[in-house]
């Protein structure tokens, strides 16, 4: 706010179909730099009349800008902010409120169709205070200016529930200077400084609130932000702002491709993709090459580290920027080790994929066991990714322990059948898991959104992964899906594909 207090910080993106979710009198609400702080001091005076410094308090709410307020005046206040999914059930939120013991609740009053109201005042009961974010803003701002208190950068700022593409969330607690740290180092690896940034990321995950927010804060750079990932409105916006960058995981950039084939819109404007939180294959990068005419630069990281690790650059050679996730950014040592004994392998070989340095969590929230778990007793987080680093320093990522299949005692990676299928032009998009076999233990499933409604699909398919594969690899079980179980980061929900399979309620592919 300092250096740039005129400058566009933060833009708002609501569907034209839509009225303000906050009841706001027009969309597209826009703060300077000079402005948001100005907010954010007077939430933090605000809520020092509420709340101390170091309670917690949750924010459910989709990418309204006064989130960011929010997150902006906790921080100033030394609060510490729990993020929850506005997608969350009335026990699924219930669950974040107990276990952060959080003191208040931010809220719209209704959201597509949910009456969040309503059950935000049921769970009242808990000892909650609740605020809904309509009217929220003229309250704060004739709130009298408190002297804020000084802030140890250690301090934790936010409670991140990891977003369930593997099961229960978990609360990783994380500081401020990981996170802003963390932030301006992606910011300057992606050439972010003084630009403008779509980003349709959730606010309430990392890839929203760190990379997009405080990436731009940190890099003077403005932040248009859509209410919630919506194709037709991602594209509308981009033309409207002139973004440079453009933010998104690669099942929406997928989706975004799809969307500009229905209607084209003018994307000159913008120069990068920043893609990652899931496998981003050398088939994403030619898709995204052709249909938006984007390079992609990929990011690696997970909410416990706040969450960056590593990322790719410009000036990475091609093969380095289509098939790795680049070096690790600065000041973080990573290492391949054995998941079981922890020994560091030799260079090249596959292993867990370890990480050391400021960014990482200060543990999982109340949860000291699953902590234990995750960090070794000299400090490295167990990021239960498979991969391997090169020579050169690249990292490429090559599975999830987690969602590793093993067949008949073969251990088979999603990551290498799905990158393979989506060669295939038939193929939207895959998602490829493990089914139990009574023979085999697991089996190979593909689920795959489909780009034509043609038959024989899944006897062409076998044939196009038996040429590529060993047999062990090509999927025995074939599902059509129109849409797939995603996190409301754009993250396939494996476990719930698996879920489905058990209830008999995936459609097979002829
Ligand atoms: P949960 O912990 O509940 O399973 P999650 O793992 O999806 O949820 P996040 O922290 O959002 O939680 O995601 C981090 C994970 O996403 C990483 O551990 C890794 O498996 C995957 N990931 C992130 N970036 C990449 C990438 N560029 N390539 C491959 N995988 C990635």
């Amino acid at each position: 706010a300092g250096t740039v207090p005129d400058r566009e910080a933060l833009v708002e993106v609501v569907p034209s179909s839509m009225a303000s979710p906050v009841g706001a009198s027009r969309t597209d609400r826009r703060w300077t730099y000079a402005q948001l702080y100005d907010d954010a001091q007077r939430c933090a005076s605000w809520l020092l009349q509420r709340v101390e410094s170091g309670d917690r308090i949750c924010v459910w709410a989709p990418n309204v800008p006064e989130w960011v307020v929010l997150q902006y005046g906790a921080a100033l206040a030394g609060v510490i902010l729990v993020t929850a999914n506005p997608a969350f059930k009335p026990s699924e939120l219930e669950f974040v409120l107990r276990q952060s013991r959080s003191s208040a609740l931010f809220h719209l009053s209704s959201f597509r169709e949910v009456d969040t109201g309503a059950i935000a005042r049921e769970l009242e009961g808990l000892g909650i205070h609740r605020y809904c974010f309509e009217g929220w803003l003229d309250e704060i701002r004739n709130t009298p200016e408190a002297a804020l208190p000084e802030i140890d950068s250690q301090h934790p700022a936010q409670i991140q529930y990891t977003s369930g593409t593997t099961g229960k969330p978990k609360g990783a607690l994380l500081h401020h200077r990981g996170l802003v740290t963390n932030a301006s180092y992606v910011a300057a690896r992606a050439g972010l400084e003084d630009s403008v940034l779509l980003s349709p990321m959730p606010l309430f995950h990392t890839a929203g609130s760190v990379m997009s927010v405080l990436g731009c804060m940190t890099s003077r750079a403005t932040l248009v932000l859509p209410l919630f990932f919506d194709p037709p409105t991602v594209l509308q916006a981009i033309e409207a702002s002139r973004a440079q960058v453009l933010f998104g995981v690669p099942t929406m950039l997928l989706a975004l491709i799809e969307a500009m084939k229905a209607t084209p819109h003018d994307l000159s404007s913008l120069r990068v993709a920043l893609s990652g939180g899931a496998p981003v294959s050398p088939e994403i990068h030619r898709r995204v090459k052709d249909a938006l005419g984007l390079p992609v630069v990929t990011v690696f990281g997970q909410t416990e580290l706040s969450p960056i690790v590593a990322q790719t650059s410009d000036d990475d050679p091609e093969f380095e920027r289509l098939h790795t996730v680049g070096k690790p950014l600065w000041n973080v040592e990573v290492r391949i080790a054995d998941p079981g004994d922890f020994r560091v392998l030799p260079t090249g070989t596959e292993g867990e994929i370890q990480v050391r340095g400021y960014q990482t969590m200060i543990g999982y929230f109340d949860a000291p066991d699953d902590t234990q778990q995750a960090i070794t007793s000299d400090g490295w987080l167990r990021t239960g990714d498979l991969g391997t680093i090169d020579e050169g320093g690249y990292i490429r990522v090559t599975g999830r322990l987690k969602d590793m299949i093993i067949r008949g005692g073969e251990n088979i990676y999603p990551v290498e059948i799905e990158a393979c299928l989506l060669r295939h032009p038939e193929v939207a998009d895959v998602a490829v898991f493990g089914a139990p076999d009574e023979k085999w233990g697991e089996v190979v499933a593909a689920a795959v959104r489909l780009s034509s409604s043609a038959s024989g699909c899944a006897e062409r398919l076998t044939a196009h992964c038996r040429d590529a594969m060993a047999p062990h690899k090509t999927p025995i079980l074939w599902f059509a899906c129109s849409e797939f179980p995603l996190t409301a980061s754009g993250k396939v929900q494996k476990f719930r594909l698996r879920e489905a399979l058990a209830a008999g309620s995936l459609e097979r592919m002829d």
